[in-house]
């Protein structure tokens, strides 16, 4: 291609919209631009990465014996009715106005609309239907550029079987084909176990990687892969302390004090002698839940223990306890009363008086609480033990970039698709579902791979070979070289985009050319040419190399070639 007739409107400055690598190199390359929050446009140079992406997918998906369907994004509502998945995507899903028609979030329920319509007995199993089309979803807070688009590519794939034994199969088949597609783009990822949320079902695992742009929390170990969100992740911690005497309990005035940080400065003690109380209304019953020191409540694990729940308002505590949140504690407490592991058998703690502006000491939890429940209720934190391994756990922020489901037969239940087996007897289809993010998976390899130059494509991914430079072309000799070369790379197969502008300084090529981010850069410029040499750089490690005219080619095949893809 040339760049004097490509459109390819590259920034020099940083979009002040954009805050994440990959959305500031998105726009700064010329890859995409914003047309309203979370709907993006793909110019000819993203558009090809997309291409190139779903290329790479469709290999991998075909190569499981998946079929290619394109279904359409918009779908009659009372197809969604028939799972109960209107009410369940709420707000998230985009109606149209006056008409019974939503946009599609995903394709559940279109998909099991065709396989119940086709697949009349066991003979008809497995299948693995699959597609890479538009998705919709109002997401509340559409940010980080295409990571969390309204309106985005997927790559969703729906597996039918006759039995779990057979899912497994066909779910094994989409976790070892989502490995090779994303090494193939070259990412660095990790398999966290999930809970399934709106999609319902069973097993399923996130295929993610780290980023600040991520809206999950991880915990995760180095050294064995352990992984986990934070919502289930565990840590092996020690117990609050558990002393062979426990003298009677006491009261202590402690004017001002509200925090486990205030109350360890006035007492002069350590934060793992005290337990920290919060109180949350479940099934309209109050619920005392206690944590050692700062440790911090998940709420995801409570509400594993409690189903539903809500922090209770500043008046209810006030009327439960007698005191304000800060001076609340479990001893006297009426109610159930729910502990965090750490403080089974501890003794000597410290903890609110109900009563404002004083603590009570010594509480012994199998004494002074014996009511109290214990589970693993805490969030997970950095530099904590691994329980797999016993090394430590790293806790930061991840980008979901797949997700692989066993469904079960939520959705053939609700939609009647049954299949006859070998009996004549009715089963529902087990099915699952595979997703993948195909802006996703562009963006976090450029969150990975990028300097402060631009971007650092892999030959895998980068929307060109090669990016040939001319670097004056209105020299005769620069411009006859370039078009000869540029005749030559393409005659021998390689991809190549050739920056022919004739007005463009050559430092603001080399900055393009940086920022646009081929693997190889070759550079014809007049100096050179007249000792019969040109420069070829190599984008991600810099490295430059004279090379004579009439060995370029065999230089190429041997610097290219061996590159890692
Ligand atoms: P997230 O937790 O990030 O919202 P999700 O759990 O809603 O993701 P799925 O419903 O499993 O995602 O969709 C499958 C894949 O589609 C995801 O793994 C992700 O790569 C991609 N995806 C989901 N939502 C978006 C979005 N708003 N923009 C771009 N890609 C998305
Ligand atoms: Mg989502």
């Amino acid at each position: 291609m040339r760049q004097s007739k490509t459109f390819i409107p590259t920034l020099k400055e940083v979009p002040s919209d954009a805050t994440i690598p990959s959305h500031i190199l998105m726009l700064r390359t010329g890859m995409v631009r914003m047309v309203g929050a979370g709907i993006y446009s793909f110019l000819p140079v993203g558009y090809k990465m997309i291409k190139k992406v779903s290329e790479i997918i469709r290999e991998e998906m075909d190569a499981i014996g998946a079929q290619e369907f394109h279904l359409p994004a918009l779908n009659p509502k009372e197809i969604w009715e028939e799972t109960g998945r209107v009410e369940a995507f709420g707000d998230t899903m985009f109606h149209i106005k006056n008409r019974d028609y939503v946009l599609a979030p995903t394709h559940e329920e279109i998909m099991t609309f065709h396989a119940k319509g086709v697949v009349k007995s066991y003979k008809d199993l497995p299948q693995i239907w699959y597609q890479i089309q538009t998705k919709f979803r109002n997401e509340p807070r559409p940010r980080s550029g295409v990571i969390r688009g309204r309106q985005f590519l997927m790559k969703d794939a729906y597996s039918f079987d006759s039995s779990f034994e057979n899912l497994d199969k066909s779910y094994d088949l989409h976790d070892k084909a989502y490995r090779k597609i994303f090494d193939r783009c070259g990412l660095k990822y990790f398999v966290v176990g999930a809970s399934s949320g709106a999609m319902g079902g069973s097993k399923s695992e996130e295929f993610m990687v780290k980023s600040e742009a991520g809206e999950d929390t991880v915990a995760y170990c180095e050294s064995c892969g352990y992984a986990a969100n934070v919502e289930v992740a565990a840590s092996i911690t020690h117990g609050a302390p558990a002393h062979n005497d426990s003298p009677a309990i006491f009261e202590i005035p402690t004017p001002g004090v509200k925090s486990i940080d205030e109350l360890c400065a006035f007492l002069k003690i350590n934060e793992i002698e005290t337990a920290k109380s919060r109180v949350y209304i479940s099934s309209e019953k109050p619920v005392l839940v206690l944590m050692s020191g700062n440790d911090e409540v998940n709420e995801t694990k409570l509400e594993a223990v409690l189903g539903d729940l809500r922090p209770g308002h500043p008046d209810e505590l006030k009327e439960l306890t007698g005191a304000d949140a800060g001076s609340i504690g479990p001893v006297g407490f009426k109610g159930r009363i729910i502990a965090d592991v750490r403080l089974k058998d501890a003794n000597k703690l410290y903890s609110g008086a109900n009563k404002n502006d004083y603590h009570i000491g010594g509480i012994d939890m199998n004494r002074d609480v014996p009511q109290a429940e214990y589970f693993d209720l805490r969030t997970v934190c950095s530099g904590e033990t691994c329980t797999r391994c016993g090394k430590n756990l790293e806790v930061f922020k991840a980008i979901e970039l797949g997700h692989i489901f066993k469904l079960g037969t939520k959705y053939s239940d609700a939609m009647g698709a049954n299949f006859l087996d070998e009996e004549g007897k009715d089963h529902p289809i087990v099915m699952g579902s595979y997703g993948i993010g195909v802006e996703r998976v562009l963006a976090c390899f450029i969150e990975q791979n990028n300097d402060e130059r631009g971007i650092v494509w892999s030959k895998a991914l980068s929307p060109f070979d090669v990016h040939l430079l001319g670097l004056n072309m209105k020299k005769e000799a620069v411009a006859e070289a370039s078009e000869k070369i540029y005749a030559e790379l393409k005659n021998a197969g390689y991809d190549v985009l050739f920056d022919d502008r004739l007005d463009a300084q050559a430092g603001f090529k080399f900055n393009d050319a940086d920022l646009l981010g081929a693997p190889l850069q070759i550079i014809v410029g007049e100096k050179n040419l007249q000792n019969g040499n040109l420069e070829v750089k190599v984008r991600r490690t810099g490295e430059r190399s004279l090379i004579p005219l009439a060995g370029l080619i065999d230089f190429l095949k041997t610097t290219f070639d061996s590159m890692p893809a």
